[in-house]
């Protein structure tokens, strides 16, 4: 039976939930349906948490009407995860846990923090003694009820406490709990957000899989949902393209239309994926793959530039495939080796951000954790795993034997079918841009040469020589002599 608690009451859980929207309640729900754990549940408005009390009275939670017997219900070390609206919102629970709690408890916040925010609200907080553990959770609102993928940043001491909590909690891949302590203070948010950059890859790469199928061949999108099925038996077997599937089957109930042509063609965003792209560039990574996805979405949502160029020319004729079956292929391939590129991008971005943050975060653990719970879910991933495992210091996950093998493989279908897109005017930015990516990482010599020769001329940055050691800048107002610098 659910119990509300007052301030006189004994301390009785062992976990605590603040914010009980969408997520929050549904973490909460999770929480309580496992064995050993009783569940203080608060919200700022009661409303909301009278409403999760009416619902669902097996949880057995513990509600408080205020945040002094929210805290007053926790036993010790007491562990709170808010679940509320990133930013003002969580700085605002944050102060009032801070002011209450102790050093040794633990507040966790499992919102989507930018990971920048968490390091500096880490440092904050634990300079009064409390743990502050940033966690990026994964899943949606079903994979928090169900198990999602959680990544956790914070001290090591805090994981103590906390981590046997999150495993009860994750989704489960062959026996192995999706959920691994990341690194310190920001390192979960920031994995977690590079997750959502990969996710937004991931989804325009789909997209443009059925764009392409949809012009060039004049299927259905039922027909479409079909082969998405079928690829979902193979190696791009994931959550991503099992829902594609579904989607695709939709028909709307008000038209009979397929739901897919009713829906508005623009994309919204709510940041994850700029914060990677942002990160990304700071870091000097090119993440090509995934910074054209989330430009993809923003040119959807310009309806007044697609309104003014609507009418520019395009080429002739469209498409014209003879082939049909050796062109879905081809289209699954160039998807497969996309993917690959996209996951390479990100895992390149994680190296860097742990290298420049200090984190030590092993590769091979995300891709695990990644397996189950989490939007990007797929088959593939314990190749990423394997690949970590044996070289941990692999330094492009695109060049590790089964990738290279697999985008050896791909690579003509993929060459065929950006060409073809170019040729047919269907914009295909995320495979168009990964195949650039893929030829210009493999290049022997790529035309940067040139553009370091403009930059001595016209602003003396110097260069240096593929034949002598050392750096030089030639005298282009001048006599054009070569002047070796100090
Ligand atoms: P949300 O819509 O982001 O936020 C609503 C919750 O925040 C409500 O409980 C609200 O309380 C509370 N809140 C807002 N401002 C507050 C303040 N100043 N003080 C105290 N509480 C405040 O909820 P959500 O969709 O469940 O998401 C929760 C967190 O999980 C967010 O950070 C979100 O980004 C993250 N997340 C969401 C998903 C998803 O699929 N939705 C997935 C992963 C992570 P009131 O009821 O009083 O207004």
């Amino acid at each position: 039976m659910s119990q509300s608690t007052s301030q006189a009451d004994a301390p009785v859980a062992n976990i605590g939930v603040v914010g009980l929207a969408v997520m929050g309640s549904n973490l909460a729900r999770n929480l309580a349906s496992r064995e050993g754990n009783t569940v203080a549940v608060y919200n700022r408005s009661y409303g909301r948490t009278e409403t999760l009390m009416a619902e669902h009275p097996e949880a057995g939670f513990v509600a408080a009407e205020t945040i002094d017997e929210f805290v007053a219900s926790l036993t010790t070390p007491r562990t709170a995860i808010i679940m509320v609206q990133a930013g003002a919102g969580t700085d605002a629970v944050i102060a009032q846990l801070t002011e209450r709690f102790e050093p040794g408890d633990i507040i966790v916040d499992g919102g989507n923090a930018n990971f920048h925010d968490t390091i500096a609200r880490e440092k904050a907080v634990s300079e009064t003694g409390i743990h502050f553990v940033g966690t990026g959770i994964s899943g949606g609102e079903e994979g928090a009820l169900l198990g999602p993928s959680i990544m956790p940043g914070g001290s090591a001491e805090a994981y103590e406490t906390l981590g046997p909590i999150l495993e009860s909690i994750a989704a489960v891949v062959d026996g192995t709990p999706c959920v691994t302590h990341i690194g310190t203070d920001g390192a979960g948010h920031f994995v977690k957000t590079i997750h959502n950059g990969i996710e937004y890859a991931d989804m325009q790469l789909i997209a443009e899989a059925f764009d392409l199928l949809r012009n060039a061949t004049g299927l259905s999108p039922a027909e479409i949902a079909d082969v998405f099925a079928e690829w979902n038996t193979g190696e791009l077997e994931s959550y991503l393209i099992e829902i594609t599937a579904e989607v695709l089957r939709q028909v709307d109930a008000k038209t009979g239309r397929p739901f897919v042509d009713v829906v508005l063609d623009q994309a919204g965003s709510k940041g994850t994926g700029v914060w990677t792209v942002q990160t990304a560039l700071g870091l000097g990574v090119p993440v090509s793959g995934i910074a054209e996805a989330v430009f993809a979405r923003a040119l959807s949502s310009k309806p007044a530039q697609r309104q003014a160029a609507a009418g520019l020319p395009g080429p002739a004729t469209g498409w014209e495939v003879t082939d049909q079956t050796a062109f879905i292929e081809d289209v699954r391939r160039a998807l497969y080796a996309s993917k690959i590129v996209a996951y390479s991008q990100g895992f390149d971005t994680i190296i860097a951000g742990a290298n420049e943050y200090g984190w030590d975060i092993k590769k091979g653990d995300v891709a695990t954790i990644w397996r189950g719970g989490c939007i990007i879910r797929a088959a593939f991933l314990n190749r990423i795993t394997e690949a970590y495992a044996e070289n941990p210091d692999l330094v492009a996950l695109v060049a590790a034997p089964y990738f290279a093998d697999a985008v050896a493989g791909a690579q003509e279908s993929w060459r065929r079918v950006v060409a073809g897109a170019a040729q047919a005017g269907i914009p295909t930015p995320g495979f168009s841009s990964s195949l650039a990516y893929y030829d210009g990482l493999r290049a022997e010599r790529l035309p940067a040469a040139l553009v370091q020769a403009q930059r001595d001329f016209f602003g003396a940055h110097t260069y240096k020589r593929v034949d002598r050691d050392g750096t030089f800048h030639t005298l282009w107002s001048g006599d054009r002599t070569e002047v070796e610098q100090d």
